[in-house]
């Protein structure tokens, strides 16, 4: 199982230490400078990951990004940030990041989160097998985790790959209390002795509800269960 990443980022340090250390962990890996080869590069080589910079000469991360996330479904963005504000993660997220990571940042908990989220995706080239949950139906939710493809009443709604991640581990798991703890380890790749805020998963749920939700301020497909988790109403 040989996993592509592309590294995109326009300081030399950091794309060659990345590209360093991706090709230690036996990862194929292609890297850009730029946003415009970026873009170029991904289509030829079809990445199962990008580690994208946000701010990248010709074409900013933020662009990259929303292309990606509309040319390449089922694709695992992290973005990388100098900023620190709230306003740029969230906005990180919004136009379809799975992730992200603020400079300077760790290499080993960025590989750390790389492989929790990859362990549940086969590499792209090997995604043939059909299984009986991969679609799935609920309330008035369609779900295709093979080929990440959402819809609500027959309206299309784009998820972002973690989204489609969260939502199938709960629907493996529907019915059941899921506490968050779980879903920072399972999904996001969190040991105990590293675990953020809890605060990181509440904003995923509250973007799933928006996405998901008749009424996103009176849940009824993802559930609260206060001070403990979530549980997936199906
Ligand atoms: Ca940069």
């Amino acid at each position: 199982m040989t996993y592509k990443v592309l590294i995109v980022e326009d300081e030399d340090i950091i794309r060659l230490g990345l590209k360093d250390n991706f090709e230690l962990e036996n990862y194929i890996v292609e890297t850009a400078m730029d946003g415009e080869e970026a873009i170029i590069k991904a289509d030829q080589m079809r990445p199962d990951l990008v580690i994208l910079d946000l701010m990248l000469p010709k074409k900013s991360g933020f662009e990259v990004c929303r292309y990606l996330r509309k040319k390449h479904p089922g694709i695992f963005i992290i973005m990388l940030t100098a900023k620190t504000e709230e306003t740029s993660k969230v906005a990180g997220l919004e136009i379809g990041a799975d992730d992200y990571v603020t400079k300077p940042f760790s290499l080993l908990e960025l590989i750390a989160r790389v492989k929790a989220f990859l362990r549940r995706i086969p590499p792209k080239d090997q995604r043939d097998e059909q299984n009986e949950d991969d679609v799935v139906n609920f309330h008035n939710i369609y779900l295709d985790f093979k080929k990440f493809e959402a819809s609500k009443n027959g309206e299309n709604i784009e998820l972002s790959t973690r989204e489609f991640q969260l939502l199938q581990y709960f629907w493996q798991r529907r019915n059941e209390v899921i506490t968050r703890e779980d879903l920072l380890q399972e999904i996001w790749g969190y040991t105990l002795d590293n675990m953020p805020t809890t605060r990181t998963i509440d904003n995923h749920i509250v973007r799933l509800r928006q996405k998901l939700e008749d009424d996103p301020s009176n849940p009824q497909i993802i559930l609260s269960m206060r001070g403990i988790g979530y549980k997936l109403n199906a």
